[in-house]
């Protein structure tokens, strides 16, 4: 196992509000890291078209999840492939534990 990472934002999950939240963190310079989950882009990527998306009449689920990443990635989120196991936050740093990559600590 490798050394503790830190990061001033963690969000676990890559659907529509993980990947809203990474944006958001992104943009006010908080370095966010997402942890995408068992399923990267989160259930719209099991559908096909949505009709209520502002700004498109419709658009294929699937494709609208890519953007929604790289729109995170384009401001400067950084995004794993991982699964949360546990996470304790019982005492700060908070300890989430991922399965490949070595534990992540939130930053004072
Ligand atoms: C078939 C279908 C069609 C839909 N169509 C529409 C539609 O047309 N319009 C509409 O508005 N809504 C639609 N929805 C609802 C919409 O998909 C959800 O409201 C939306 O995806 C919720 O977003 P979310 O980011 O909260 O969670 P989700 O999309 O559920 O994403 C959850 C994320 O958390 C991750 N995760 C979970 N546990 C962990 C863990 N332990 N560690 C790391 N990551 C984890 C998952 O991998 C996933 O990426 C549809 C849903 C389905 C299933």
């Amino acid at each position: 196992m490798g050394e503790t990472r830190h990061t001033r934002v963690l969000i676990i999950g890559s659907g529509p509000a993980g990947y809203t939240a990474a944006v958001y963190s992104a943009r006010a310079m908080l370095n966010p890291l997402l942890v995408q989950g068992l399923q990267p882009g989160g259930q719209l990527t099991i559908t096909t078209e949505v009709e209520n998306w502002p700004g498109d009449t419709h658009v294929m689920g699937p494709d609208l999840m890519v953007r929604m990443q790289a729109h995170a990635e384009a401001m400067g989120a950084e995004v794993i492939s991982d699964y949360i196991t546990a996470l304790d936050l019982s005492t700060r740093p908070f300890t989430p534990w991922p399965t490949v990559a070595p534990p992540i600590r939130r930053m004072r």
